[in-house]
């Protein structure tokens, strides 16, 4: 640990003069050749923004490794040159993670897909940064295994990108998130040279670096390897759908399920303005004229499943639900999950953009918070609809906009920061799963003192004492000051 803190320190950059544009386009192509380097504007247009749409920037050049080596080449060129470096995977990032620098390279990892080996009777599998969270099931799948974190955006998203931004998912609830399933990365530091944390096997002697690097959103390396755990796939599944006239009878009813001593492997929830269009485009048979709905999945063995699903189907009509419906077939139950994990495609429906939120809250007040979603709504005069990791208390409230409006632009701003500040008051906090990134790096304030600040600021600067990898997100270094108006700030009137 002491040589690495020496090294970075010494490590500075010192560009002795800045380098023209056609010398950088020919060394980064010389790294990666001619097919791994964008620089015309239409090609940049694609990397100008992550999910999070209301901020947008092209990057300079987009470059696209396909080898540890090209990462950690790109890295030191970038480095020698002072060039900042945004990280990125598939670009699904909620809260603007991936939002490039305007003078510097946006380091796309998609190419990286990979999956190196496969050791199923130790659980173990070794993927390249860019493969999806779906492919990692997908090839263990027929031999009775999945991986666990199962973002709704997992058929897009990378293992790079669910490392960095410790990514949850529906089936988190029981089985744990990103940081709960990750042994070792292989992972590119700020200079070029390349690392490997943690280690194939349980537990290793000094501190847990896997474990800072998880969620760490991109500013302390760039991971180009994940060893991750493999689990395996339950004897018996059952899923069940209940149905509430009230958002606020289907918030007793999970925190009701989790207080009986059941921990579901999923527990999700919808509100009226999700299920309409979920149902008109899947299909699926939910009730129109529902105030919202409860997603419940047990796992297990098969006696221990059937028994948790008729008590929490019990609670779920004790609590007001007026049907509850079981998936018949595994038909039914994947038809469901689509339902489910397909609900943010859907608000083209509805909507001409979106804006997700990711607060969470203690299970017991998610009654009270739904009120107090729907109150800012009401005071903003902006249309927020619910689809959430209710079993989690992690709230993603969805505000809709029109980007032509600049006014219903601010307002879904200033609802935004009332909801998550809410979170905080209410014994939360301002990001569950979705991660700060430039959106909400003035709420942190909120959530930690001064002093804890200062620790993460220092941390960062240990990894990344020149501050060129992903400059002005999650955490800011020492001394760095952000752009305002990219993030979440207190409407006028607070
Ligand atoms: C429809 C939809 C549903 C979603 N559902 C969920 C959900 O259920 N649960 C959940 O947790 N999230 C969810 N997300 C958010 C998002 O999908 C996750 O955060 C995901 O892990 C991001 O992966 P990505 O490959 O798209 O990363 P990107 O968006 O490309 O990057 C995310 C962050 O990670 C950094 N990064 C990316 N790759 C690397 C790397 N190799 N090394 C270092 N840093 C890197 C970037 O700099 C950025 O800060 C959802 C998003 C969408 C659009």
């Amino acid at each position: 640990m002491t040589s690495m803190l020496t090294h970075l320190d010494n490590a500075s950059p010192n560009p002795t003069q800045k380098l023209s544009r056609g010398d950088m386009l020919r060394t980064l192509t010389g790294i990666v050749g001619p097919n791994g380097v964008l620089h015309e504007p239409e090609d940049l247009l694609v990397y100008n923004c992550d999910a999070l749409t209301l901020v947008k920037q092209d990057p300079m050049v987009v470059v696209l490794p396909t080898t540890t080596e090209e990462v950690s080449q790109v890295l030191r060129f970038s480095h020698k040159n002072g060039i900042p470096v945004v990280p990125r995977g598939a670009g699904t990032c909620l809260s603007g993670g991936t939002l490039a620098a305007e003078d510097g390279i946006t380091l796309c990892l998609t190419r990286m897909n990979q999956i190196d080996w496969v050791d199923v009777p130790n659980r173990r599998l070794c993927a390249q940064a860019g493969v999806t969270n779906l492919q990692i099931t997908q090839a263990v799948s027929s031999q009775g295994y999945f991986f666990a974190p199962d973002p709704s955006s997992q058929m897009a998203c990378t293992i790079g990108g669910n490392v960095a931004e410790n990514s949850g998912g529906p089936h988190t609830l029981r089985h744990g998130v990103t940081t709960n399933h990750v042994l070792a990365v292989e992972l590119v530091l700020p200079n070029g040279e390349v690392v490997w944390l943690g280690s194939s096997c349980e537990d290793q002697p000094g501190y847990d670096l896997t474990g800072l690097v998880v969620g760490s959103e991109g500013t302390l390396g760039v991971v180009t390897r994940a060893i991750v755990r493999l689990s395996k796939s339950p004897e018996s599944v059952r899923t069940f759908l209940a149905v509430f006239d009230t958002v606020s009878e289907a918030g007793k009813a999970v925190s009701a399920i989790i207080a009986s001593g059941i921990v579901p492997v999923a527990l999700e929830m919808m509100d009226s303005g999700f299920i309409k269009p979920v149902e008109e485009t899947y299909h699926f048979g939910l009730p129109l004229d529902a105030e919202a709905v409860l997603i419940v999945e047990m796992d297990g063995l098969m006696e221990a499943t059937e028994s948790e699903v008729e008590i929490a189907t019990e609670i779920c009509r004790q609590g007001g639900a007026r049907e509850v419906r079981t998936a018949a077939s595994e038909e039914e139950r994947l038809h469901l999950w689509k339902a489910r994990k397909g609900a943010f495609a859907v608000i083209g429906r509805i909507a001409t953009n979106y804006c997700t939120q990711d607060g969470t809250v203690p299970r017991g007040r998610i009654p009270e918070m739904l009120a107090t979603i729907s109150d800012i709504g009401k005071k903003h005069d902006v249309r927020i609809v619910n689809v959430f990791h209710a079993g989690d208390g992690n709230m993603h409230p969805v505000l809709l906009y029109d980007e032509r409006d600049k006014s219903l632009v601010q307002r879904a701003l200033d609802a935004s920061y009332e909801i998550l500040k809410a979170c905080v008051d209410f014994g939360g906090s301002i990001t569950g799963e979705h991660g700060v990134g430039v959106e909400k790096l003035g709420m942190l304030h909120l959530c930690y003192p001064e002093a804890t600040l200062r620790l993460f600021a220092d941390l960062r600067h240990l990894f990344n004492p020149a501050n060129l990898l992903n400059p002005g997100k999650a955490i800011l270094a020492p001394g760095e000051k952000s752009k305002e108006e990219l993030m979440l700030r207190p409407p006028a009137a607070l």
